[in-house]
């Protein structure tokens, strides 16, 4: 799937750097320590059945997604400083 203008438009903005990284396993791992035993209850929960972790879905992909990114170029796994922001927020406030 693409990314819209929008998207494009907000990164060219903000002069944020934009990596594709492969969709693969992003919902099935549990962010906090990797294993793919995992359940989803309910469309928006996810449950690692290893580690007992229980968070929102999207937020467990977005954390997986960052994971997979920092081991594709040599960075540490940071699972604890993840950001996050919201789109409709001003520009001004994501500077900090
Ligand atoms: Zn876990």
């Amino acid at each position: 799937m693409g990314c819209s203008k929008i998207f494009w438009s907000i990164c060219l903005d903000l002069e944020i750097k934009v990596e594709k990284i492969q969709p693969a396993y992003t919902s099935k791992t549990c962010s906090k320590c990797l294993s793919r035993k995992t359940q989803r209850p309910k469309q928006e929960q996810f449950v690692c059945l290893d580690c007992n972790y229980q968070l929102d879905a999207d937020l467990n992909g977005s954390r997986n997604i960052e994971n997979f990114y920092r081991n594709l170029n040599g960075l540490p796994v940071n699972i604890t400083q993840v950001k996050t922001f919201k789109v409709d927020q001003s520009y001004d406030s994501l500077e900090s």
